[in-house]
């Protein structure tokens, strides 16, 4: 930035001081309020000169108590715009003012016949003139060279002197200064105005070219860096399912589990690229949120029982039982929260709490992750939302991670209107909640309401919290809940108390464990009614036929999920069985079973990469599906159109990305009828390494009908072919 420019940029700022709301005028009125303001200010200033001269010169002269009252004039219209806030009233007080003035001066002229009728008008108009053509730099030496030279003729006595010849000469001389005046104010404006609009422009041009190479980037890179990790994770799948010695399967599960981590972490990456960059998507589609909970705390039991943590969770506040919103945005917060609790925790349970409330477009859902374990020291509550920060440097190298998960969740709660927080103590744990913004579903799931039990319920379990936690989620349906902690008790409680209708037990438990107490309970002298529903870890849930043998009716893997407990209320309720055992809505169940159509499904798998050729038909040969491979879009069409009949291939895994043409290009061809009639409504499945906003829609509109994300993910493979292609095959008997 130039001198010049530094200069109008910074008596700019201060001048906006003297706007009433400059950030709500339009540029326009931005520049008439600076210019303004500006004259206003600058005769203020300048009139301070004049009235110290004229005092000078002839004390409290009626000269020098004019200029005084011109600068009430000045002062007042300053007040008066700050006050009113009226750009035009002011600009037109501030002329009506200065016509007066030049009326006075041309009536104390000599009236009608004075000289000054035929120049003084042409003030404004030279003003207007001089401001738009003047260099800024031309203006900055004349004001200085007037100055000077008003110094010099009172220097020399002229200014003073009421001689008629120079009285006309200072006037005239005050008049130029004063045009001067204007002019230069408006070329200061005006500078200062370019130099604002320049500075913009090139940081505007600056930041476009910035997200776009952003933009480029990421897309190549989620490209580059997925498309071998296809290659790496199917081959460790496939080498894992083959035959090997310990060490080798060891070996394998090691370099499954790094490139796992790795894959995590370039998606962690990748995820906050995204958001940063605006290209996140957030769906609005129906979900059961105890569904979805519920598979979130159970896909999580694993990690946590490895360490012999106990996830507990919590829906009963939870007041209708779907939302419209983006469930796998939930779940990924969610999930990176009870990982972290598990995570950073030694001995305990995480406790998961979600509740809804109402409000004018839907629900706020807020949910909570409470665990027992390190804490976070309080002066660093702060910082753990922004990206890549851990508590200390030896975070990382203790428990893994990138310091990105928290920066992700906070932006994604934000995304969906919501928030989160944290509250930790150190030593005793931390508990995060976050909100999101939901609507109401388009189709409201049916929550299959049991009738109230009508009978006692005990439930037996050492953990308190999920005592607890159990006994609130039974609250609704049953008002006689007794919850015990010790097996013993329970024992003495179930004898005097022999007629129950449901009995939980927890299966770890110190001392006596769920097994020991079913069997005291089976045993017992006097016969304790009621059905046994035992409660075990979820890594244990074989031996169920022993099970029955001794009595028990039920046995459901902890974290007890709101599904457990229907099945659970359900076993009162037998007419009610039916229903129970296949919840209406279940958006997330993976089906794997595809044995029914054994070898009968024949997809064609179109990728350029031949590695990844190797991995999909490898995959789908895992599940009896027969893979029939391309490595171009012309090589899938000459197979198509060499086998006109529709039964042949069932359906298609086309690789967006291919060079000559691409997925997108071939999938058009296709529907056109390219690849022969009967495959234009074959189902295609994109595959692409691409994970960004609108690639989906891209698919969609080439005429895909879903689209899977490098590296394939089985569950999700499965979970495609079952719902696209194996509608249209019909089962051969
Ligand atoms: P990371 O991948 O490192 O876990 P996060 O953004 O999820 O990244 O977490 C940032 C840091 O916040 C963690 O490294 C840890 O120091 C701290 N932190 C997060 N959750 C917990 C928790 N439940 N208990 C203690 N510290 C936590």
């Amino acid at each position: 930035m130039s001198l010049i420019e530094a200069f109008t940029t910074r008596q700019l700022r201060i001048l906006d001081t003297l706007i009433p709301n400059p950030h709500q005028l339009s540029p326009e009125n931005l520049r008439r309020a600076r210019l303004l303001v500006g004259i206003l200010f600058y005769a203020f200033t300048l009139n301070i000169l004049l009235i110290a001269v004229r005092y000078q010169n002839t004390g409290w002269s009626t000269a020098t108590i004019n200029a005084l009252f011109s600068q009430f004039i000045y002062l007042g219209l300053l007040l008066t715009y700050k006050l009113s806030k009226n750009l035009n009233l002011i600009s037109d007080a501030a002329i009506a003012l200065a016509l007066v003035s030049i009326s006075i001066t041309i009536y104390s002229d000599g009236g009608l016949t004075s000289r000054a009728t035929y120049w003084l008008p042409v003030f404004p108009l030279v003003s207007q003139s001089i401001a738009y053509h003047m260099k800024a730099g031309v203006t900055v030496s004349l004001i200085i060279s007037l100055l000077f030279s008003t110094y010099l003729l009172h220097g020399e006595g002229i200014l003073h002197q009421a001689e008629n010849q120079q009285v006309l000469f200072a006037r005239a001389l005050t008049l130029t200064m004063a045009t001067l005046f204007v002019a230069i104010v408006s070329v200061i404006y005006d500078n200062g105005r370019k130099a604002l609009e320049k500075q913009l422009t090139i940081e505007k041009e600056n930041a476009e070219q910035a997200f776009k190479l952003k933009s480029e980037f990421l897309a190549t890179m989620s490209h580059e860096l997925r498309t071998p990790f296809n290659g790496v994770l199917g081959m460790l799948e496939l080498l894992s399912n083959s035959q090997l010695s310990d060490q080798q399967q060891h070996r394998v599960h090691l370099a499954k589990s790094s490139a796992q981590s790795l894959l995590m972490l370039i998606n962690d990456i990748l995820d906050f690229s995204k958001i940063e960059a605006g290209k996140q998507d957030i769906e609005a589609i129906d979900f059961d949120a105890q569904m979805l909970f519920g598979d979130i705390a159970e896909a999580m039991a694993y990690q946590a029982s490895s360490k012999n943590i106990e996830i507990v969770l919590d829906t009963h506040q939870l007041q209708q039982p779907s939302f419209k919103g983006d469930p796998n945005r939930i779940r990924q917060i969610t999930t990176n929260l009870i990982s972290n609790a598990i995570k950073f925790t030694k001995v305990g349970t995480v406790l998961v709490t979600v509740e809804s409330q109402p409000d004018a477009n839907g629900s706020t859902l807020q949910v909570s992750v409470q665990d027992s374990g390190i804490g976070i020291p309080k002066e660093k509550l702060d910082i753990l939302f922004q990206s890549f920060t851990q508590v200390d440097a030896s975070t990382s190298r203790k428990y893994g991670g990138s310091g990105l998960g928290l920066a992700i969740a906070k932006r994604l709660c934000q995304l969906m209107g919501g928030d989160i927080q944290v509250t930790s103590k150190e030593g005793i744990g931390s508990t995060f909640s976050f909100t999101v913004s939901l609507n109401n579903p388009d189709h409201a799931a049916d929550d299959h309401t049991h009738e109230k039990i009508t009978g006692n319920i005990v439930i037996v379990d050492d953990n308190p919290i999920a005592l607890s936690t159990i006994k609130n989620q039974l609250s609704a349906d049953c008002h006689h809940i007794t919850a015990l902690t010790q097996a013993d008790e329970a024992l003495t409680h179930l004898t005097n108390n022999p007629d129950n209708a449901l009995i939980f037990i927890d299966m770890n438990m110190p001392t006596t464990n769920g097994i020991e107490l079913i069997k005291a309970i089976q045993n017992n002298q006097t016969p304790i009614k009621g059905k046994l529903i035992l409660m075990s870890d979820i890594s244990n849930l074989d031996g169920n036929t022993l099970l029955q043998e001794m009595g028990v009716s039920l046995n459901i893997p902890k974290p007890i999920t709101h599904k457990d407990l229907k099945k659970a209320l359900a076993l009162t309720q037998t007419s009610l069985l039916e229903n129970t055992e296949q919840p209406a809505n279940k958006p997330d169940q993976i089906p794997t079973d595809l044995t029914l159509y054994k070898s009968e499904i024949h997809i064609l798998v179109v990728d350029d990469n031949p590695i990844n050729l190797e991995v999909a038909a490898a995959l789908l040969d895992s599940f009896d599906i027969q893979p029939v491979l391309a490595s171009s879009a012309h090589e899938a069409f000459k197979i198509l159109s060499s086998h006109p009949k529709k039964d042949f291939i069932h359906g298609i895994i086309m690789d967006c990305q291919m060079p000559t043409m691409d997925g997108f290009e071939a999938t058009q061809a296709i529907r056109n009828g390219l690849a022969g009639n009967s495959y234009i409504n074959i189902p295609i499945i994109a595959l692409t390494a691409n994970a960004m906003k609108g690639d989906k829609e891209r698919c969609l509109a080439a005429g895909m009908n879903d689209y899977l994300t490098k590296p394939i993910n089985i569950d999700k493979l499965v979970t495609v072919i079952h719902s696209i292609v194996i509608p249209g095959i019909e089962p051969k008997h």
